[in-house]
């Protein structure tokens, strides 16, 4: 089993729905997500997957969420709660749709809110 990981950060104002507390109200977090794949076999070149292409569909990810207000956009506007949970969820689902690839899958996801909080998703 092979294992590439790639860590990028974000930035995004969110608030928690249902919820009693101080992050019930509107604040911003730079977010830093790690994507790991996880695949038995390499390619020709010897890799598991090539860097380059996580990295662009994070990117790919970053369009939609970055320096944006999460409770705004879906499915965080009214299906899911922006918690870092599922937010790692939604990076879950969209990077492996991006990636398309039946020979790797994207086997977590872990999303920090501060470098001493994190939620990771794996599927
Ligand atoms: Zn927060």
């Amino acid at each position: 089993m092979y294992e590439v990981t790639v860590e990028q950060t974000f930035s995004a104002a969110h608030h928690l729905r249902d919820y009693s507390g101080p992050c019930e109200h509107q604040h911003g977090h730079n977010f830093k997500v790690r994507v790991t794949i996880q695949g038995e076999r390499l390619n020709k070149a010897g890799m598991l997957v090539d860097f380059t292409d996580v990295k662009k569909a994070i990117r790919e990810v970053f369009a939609i969420v970055d320096h944006r207000d999460l409770n705004e956009i879906p499915p965080f506007d009214k299906e899911l709660n922006p918690t870092a949970e599922n937010i790692a969820f939604f990076f879950q689902q969209k990077i492996s749709a991006s990636l398309a690839n039946p020979d790797i899958k994207v086997s977590e996801v872990t999303v920090w809110e501060t470098d001493k909080q994190s939620a990771t998703y794996r599927p």
